[in-house]
């Protein structure tokens, strides 16, 4: 049997504030390579991954552009422009594939699954994508994330903690998300609609989505399916982060100082 047509959305638009950087993070060396560059090279490699879009903020475009065509990096179907929040990046990306598709898009040589990654998270490997595919056919949405190894607390604004949920059930969300195009597809025109309103109390309700399974369960009761990412799939956000990534990148080419 053939196998479902998986595209990936991979992001790249954000300004990358917390690591206080002149060079936008995405472009920050990693090894001898920008950061975006390792988690193109992985789903440019990987026989599950089928088409990808990069998104990226307008001014960056060129630059991304030189390293997808420099690099061969040829599942690359779109460059497209980010929005101001991650959640409008996600929107735009998915939609210039269905755009790209046309309106039968799930069916019709368009992609059954949609992956959505942080370009931040360098080391996103096949065994990953392979768990969340198979996990994403259980319900329809499925992230990848690993247990909290912290006691999280809830605290209010006076720093007051509120509550603790128990750690045996605490996990950090990590990427990718991935869901049935249908389903995605359906949500990201809403959210589109939902943003060109005039309502505010309708804008508000999109406030705060940190990651694409919340942008989902405010449109749909898709159950999300949690399977184990990896320790070493971080996102690079911080000045340290850089510091853990090379130390990872040495230990996997076998090159420790
Ligand atoms: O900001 P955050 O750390 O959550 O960003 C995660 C990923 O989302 C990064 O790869 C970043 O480039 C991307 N992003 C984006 N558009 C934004 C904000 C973040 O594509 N507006």
């Amino acid at each position: 049997m053939k196998r479902k047509k998986n595209a990936l959305v991979l992001l790249a638009g954000g300004r990358g504030s917390r690591m206080h950087s002149d060079v936008p993070k995405q472009f920050m060396m990693l090894g001898d390579k920008p950061l975006i560059w390792h988690a193109l090279n992985t789903v440019q490699r990987s026989e599950l991954i089928d088409e990808v879009v990069l998104v990226s903020s307008s001014d960056d475009i060129p630059v991304i552009r030189d390293i997808v065509d420099r690099n061969g990096f040829d599942k690359v179907s779109h460059i497209t422009s980010g929005g101001k929040e991650r959640f409008l990046s996600v929107v735009n990306g998915v939609l210039a594939l269905s755009e790209k598709n046309g309106s039968c898009e799930a069916f019709d040589g368009g992609p059954e699954v949609i992956l959505i990654h942080d370009g931040a998270r360098p080391f996103l490997d096949d065994g990953i994508i392979e768990r969340c595919l198979e996990g994403v056919t259980e319900t329809g949405g499925c992230v990848a994330a690993v247990p909290s190894k912290d006691t999280v607390k809830l605290a209010g604004e006076d720093g007051i903690v509120t509550s603790e949920p128990p750690r045996s059930k605490v996990w950090c969300m990590q990427t990718p998300q991935v869901f049935d195009s249908r389903i995605l597809f359906d949500v990201c025109r809403r959210v589109k609609e939902e943003m060109s309103s005039d309502d505010p109390k309708v804008k508000e309700r999109l406030s705060g989505i940190t990651d694409d399974a919340r942008m989902v369960s405010l449109f749909t009761d898709t159950r999300i399916k949690l399977v184990m990412g990896s320790y070493e799939n971080l996102k690079v956000t911080t000045p340290e982060d850089i510091i853990i990534a090379e130390r990872i990148l040495e230990e996997r080419s076998g090159h420790i100082s």
